[in-house]
């Protein structure tokens, strides 16, 4: 059985342990400590909960190939940046969530794409899946399907917009990047 690595990478608070942990384990987790305002972040108790990366370990079937998906759930971009080179040069595939709620979190994923790039040396054939989040929440939302549109189109990477709430497109992200990483490590 193939197994591939992915890394889940975003702005605290985007919803990436709740996609991870819905894909995963098929539940919704509600445990966000959102940050104390006029409180450092690094004394957030958001961070005191979520600090290091966790990592899952599932069995899927993409179109009749079982495979092994580990997936690395980080914490969010400030830690990250610490760590990242390892992250980037180890895993295969790249999920890059961000927000429909939350327009600032798109900055966030581009810049992580392109350091992505360059620690990858090339920005042929890396498998990248985009993910909007909270796409339940309708009346908060930020990010236009026009703006969306347009990002897919300028950075060539195929968008999802998802709720790990409701668990809807949940499945098609994880199904999108292990086609993408099948075809980029064909079997050896
Ligand atoms: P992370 O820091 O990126 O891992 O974000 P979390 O997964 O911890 O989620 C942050 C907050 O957003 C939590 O309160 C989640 O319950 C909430 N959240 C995550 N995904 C969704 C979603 O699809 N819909 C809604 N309504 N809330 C979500
Ligand atoms: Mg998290």
């Amino acid at each position: 059985m193939r197994k591939f690595n992915a890394v889940v990478l975003g702005a605290g608070g985007v919803g990436k342990s709740a996609l991870t942990i819905r894909f995963g384990k098929n539940v919704f987790i509600d445990q966000y400590n959102p940050t104390i305002e006029g409180m450092s972040p690094a004394l957030s108790p958001r961070l005191l909960t979520d600090p290091l990366p966790e990592e899952y370990r599932c069995e899927l079937i993409v179109d009749g190939h079982k495979c092994v998906l580990e997936i690395l759930d980080t914490p969010g971009t400030e830690q990250f940046t610490a760590l990242n080179e390892k992250y980037l040069k180890n895993a295969r595939g790249f999920l890059l969530v961000f927000s429909l709620t939350q327009e600032s979190s798109l900055r966030d994923i581009d810049s992580i794409r392109q350091q992505i790039y360059l620690a990858k040396g090339t920005e042929e054939d890396v498998p990248i899946v985009v993910v909007g989040t909270k796409l339940d929440l309708s009346n908060e939302r930020e990010v236009p399907r026009a703006t969306i549109h347009e990002l897919a189109q300028s950075w060539k990477l195929p968008f999802y917009e998802t709720s790990a709430k409701r668990n809807w497109h949940v499945t098609d992200v994880f199904e999108d990047l292990v086609r993408q990483m099948r075809k980029r490590y064909p079997d050896k």
